[in-house]
């Protein structure tokens, strides 16, 4: 019997190379959260999250002061009762936000930690539904200083060159004639068979504003319209949702399956982008998507790749990863020792036992924020 024997947490800050913006705010750098996880049988599972553009030491408290007791010498195959157990023990601290991020990401290293226990590729120990490869969307298309509409068509097309069938861009930070021209410059360099995402990141406050928009970008054929109100704000995507040809997606910072119920019971998205490090871990996020199919609705997990590779492998109704090409916007892939690739729009799966790949120890030791100068993890034991 596998007994959780220790957990390490990092929290890490890894600036970005270039200021980046999206509709209404601007990064420089990125805070991560990573656990590990390890077992009495000498096998260890990790898990990892994005916190925020600060606040990254939030993390490794809530793992150190509520979780991590919950955890410790206990069964790592017991995954169901594991959960639950840190979601009640959080019941004050946490439900949403960094807490259940900490949840995540502990729960994603025990399913990390299992799969890796009897040597079998994440998507496989899931019952996967894809073998050796998924479909992947290229993601970019944000603002940069100087990023006319021609370079952003031209950033558009390289992906489509690189043998990408979709690719998402940024929208709403520009008036609605400037973003038109953004769209019209996009879809003339892609041409009419890409399929277009277009991700306005909460840009919206109300659902006429959000319709001088929209309208202007219906000829233009996107496959969906991303978070264009705050995500709090479940009304107004459904109103949209009834007033657009465009499909609405959302779901990216949601949590857990009531309010997933919520955004569908409402029929506020036809593409839930549920992330497995922000719901609620592996367990929560299978949870969600079952549901979703008895909506008829399709999963497009955001972010995070490497997680949500064999995860869509092992999901009927999850259609696309997102990719992100570079480093530059998903700035996490510095701290990884192994990446995934691409092939002709196509992630191609790790088939070695786990999520297939583990953490760069330099890395870490360069742009982590806690533990010491030479000890990145701050590890706990029974
Ligand atoms: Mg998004």
């Amino acid at each position: 019997m596998p007994i959780i024997t220790s957990i390490s947490v990092c929290a890490a800050r890894v600036p970005l190379d270039r200021v980046t913006s999206f509709s209404n705010r601007t990064v420089s750098a990125r805070d991560y959260g990573l656990v590990r996880v390890t077992s009495s049988e000498g096998v260890s599972g990790i898990g990892f999250c994005y916190v925020g553009s600060a606040g990254g030491e939030l993390l490794p408290v809530a793992v150190e002061q509520i979780l991590a007791p919950v955890l410790l010498g206990r069964d790592s195959l017991e995954v169901e009762a594991l959960w639950k157990e840190m979601y009640q023990e959080a019941l004050l601290q946490g439900r949403a936000g960094v807490v259940m991020r900490a949840i995540s990401i502990l729960d994603t290293a025990l399913w990390d930690l299992n799969a890796r226990s009897v040597e079998l590729p994440l998507h496989k120990y899931l019952g996967a539904t894809h073998a050796d490869r998924v479909p992947a969307y290229a993601s970019g298309g944000y603002y940069l200083e100087g990023k006319t509409p021609e370079k952003l068509g031209q950033e558009m097309a390289h992906y489509v060159s690189l043998g990408f069938k979709a690719v998402k861009m940024k929208t709403g930070r520009l008036s609605p004639k400037e973003e038109e021209q953004r769209v019209a410059a996009v879809r003339e360099a892609i041409g009419p068979d890409i399929e277009l995402m277009m991700d306005a990141n909460n840009a919206w406050g109300d659902l006429t504003e959000a319709l001088q928009y929209i309208r202007r970008f219906e000829k233009y054929n996107p496959y969906y319209i991303e978070e264009p109100f705050l995500v709090d704000d479940i009304d107004n995507h459904a109103r949209l949702a009834r007033a657009t040809s465009i499909p609405v997606a959302t779901g990216e910072v949601e949590v857990g399956r009531w309010r997933h119920k919520e955004l569908l019971d409402k029929q506020a998205a036809a593409i839930l982008q549920t992330d497995a490090v922000v719901c609620g871990g592996i367990s929560e996020w299978r949870r969600i998507a079952a549901m979703a199919a008895s909506y008829g609705v399709v999963m497009c997990p955001h972010w995070f790749h490497d997680v949500h590779a064999p995860l869509v492998a092992a999901t009927p109704n999850a259609r696309y990863v997102e990719f992100f090409w570079d480093d530059q916007v998903l700035n996490f892939r510095k701290l990884l020792d192994k990446q995934l690739t691409q092939e002709n729009g196509h992630i191609v799966l790790h088939q070695t036992p786990g999520l297939g790949f583990g953490f760069d120890a330099g890395a870490l030791k360069r742009y982590s924020i806690s533990g010491t100068e030479h000890q990145p993890w701050v590890t706990l034991t029974r």
